[in-house]
C-alpha cells in the first residue's frame, strides 16, 4: 500500500471540485487544491485546515504543460507523491453548432481531454512507482448528447474512452481508473446555463428535479460521495467504469 495519502483535485476553488477536495481530506487525504488562480483556492483551503486537514492551493492551468509540471513538482515537495487524481476542472462554451466558433470547440478541449491527458501523464508516474493510484475523470449526462453542447458532450465522452483506457494500461501497476459523469448539479456552471438561456436559475432547478426520478438536483456532495468510493482502497476491483451520479439511469 501507499505509504503517502495524497490527493489531487482539480477545479477545486468552487463547486464540485471543492466539494470532493473536503470529502477527500476528511477521508484522511492531504490535498492539493488545484485551480487557474491560487488565491481563488483559500475558501476551499480554509475550510479543510478549519476542520482539521491539511491542504496546499497551487494555481495552474491544467491545459499548460509547463504550469502542469510546474504544479506537480510543488505538489511532491510540499504534500508528497500524489496517488489520488480527480481530473475536475472544466469549462463552458455552449453554443449550437452553426454559430460555435473553432476558438470555443478548442478551448473546451484544451480543459476536459488535455488538462485530464497531461494530469494523468505527470500522475501516473507517481502512481507507478508507489504501485497503487486511483483516478477520478468528472464525464457528464451530456457524453450522451445534449442540444448546445457539441464541444462539450464530444469532450465529455472523450473522457469515458480516455478513462477506459488508463484502466487497461495502468491496471497491473495497482492504478484503477473510473469516470463519474453527473447530471444536474447544483453550481455557478448550471447557474451559467440558467442565465445564458434567461431562465431565473430557481425555475431552472424545479424544472430539472421535475424530470429527475429522485425528484430532486444533485448537489457538489453526491459527485464527492461516489469519488471517495472510488479512491477508496477497497474499490480497488472497480475500473474503467462510467458511474452515472444523475439521481435515475441514462442509457
Ligand atoms: P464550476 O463551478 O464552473 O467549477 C469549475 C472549476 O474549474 C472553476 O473553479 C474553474 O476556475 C476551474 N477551471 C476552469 N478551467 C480550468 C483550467 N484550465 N485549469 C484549472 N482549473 C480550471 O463547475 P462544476 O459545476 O463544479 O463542474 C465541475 C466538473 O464537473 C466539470 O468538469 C464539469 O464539466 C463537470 N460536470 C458538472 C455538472 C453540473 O451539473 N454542474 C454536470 C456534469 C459534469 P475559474 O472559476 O477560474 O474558471
Amino acid at each position: 500500500m501507499t505509504e503517502t495519502r495524497t490527493a489531487i483535485v482539480t477545479g477545486a476553488a468552487r463547486g464540485i471540485g471543492a466539494a470532493v477536495a473536503k470529502r477527500l481530506a476528511a477521508d484522511g487525504f492531504k490535498v492539493a487544491v488545484v485551480d487557474l488562480d491560487a488565491a481563488a483556492c483559500a475558501g476551499t483551503v480554509d475550510a479543510i485546515t478549519e476542520a482539521g486537514g491539511q491542504a496546499l492551493a497551487v494555481g495552474a492551468d491544467v491545459s499548460d504543460e509547463a504550469k502542469v509540471a510546474a504544479a506537480f513538482e510543488t505538489i511532491v515537495a510540499e504534500l508528497g507523491a500524489p496517488t489520488v487524481l480527480i481530473n475536475n476542472a472544466g469549462i463552458l462554451r455552449d453554443n449550437l453548432l452553426f454559430k460555435m466558433s473553432a476558438e470555443d470547440w478548442d478551448l473546451v478541449m484544451g480543459v476536459h481531454l488535455r488538462g485530464a491527458f497531461l494530469m494523468a501523464k505527470y500522475a501516473q508516474k507517481h502512481m507507478t512507482e508507489a504501485k497503487y493510484g486511483r483516478i477520478v475523470n468528472l464525464s457528464s449526462t451530456s457524453a450522451l448528447g445534449n442540444r448546445g453542447q457539441a464541444n462539450y458532450s464530444a469532450a465529455k465522452a472523450g473522457l469515458q474512452g480516455f478513462t477506459k483506457t488508463l484502466a487497461i494500461e495502468l491496471g497491473k501497476f495497482g492504478v484503477t481508473a473510473n469516470a463519474i459523469a453527473p447530471g444536474f448539479i447544483q453550481t455557478d456552471m448550471t447557474a451559467a446555463t440558467a442565465e445564458r438561456m434567461k431562465v431565473p436559475f430557481d425555475d431552472f432547478i424545479k424544472f430539472s428535479a421535475d424530470q429527475i426520478p429522485v425528484a430532486r438536483v444533485g448537489q457538489p456532495e453526491d459527485i464527492a460521495h461516489t469519488a471517495s468510493f472510488l479512491v477508496s482502497e477497497g474499490a480497488g476491483f472497480v475500473s474503467g467504469q462510467v458511474i452515472y451520479v444523475a439521481g435515475g439511469p441514462k442509457d
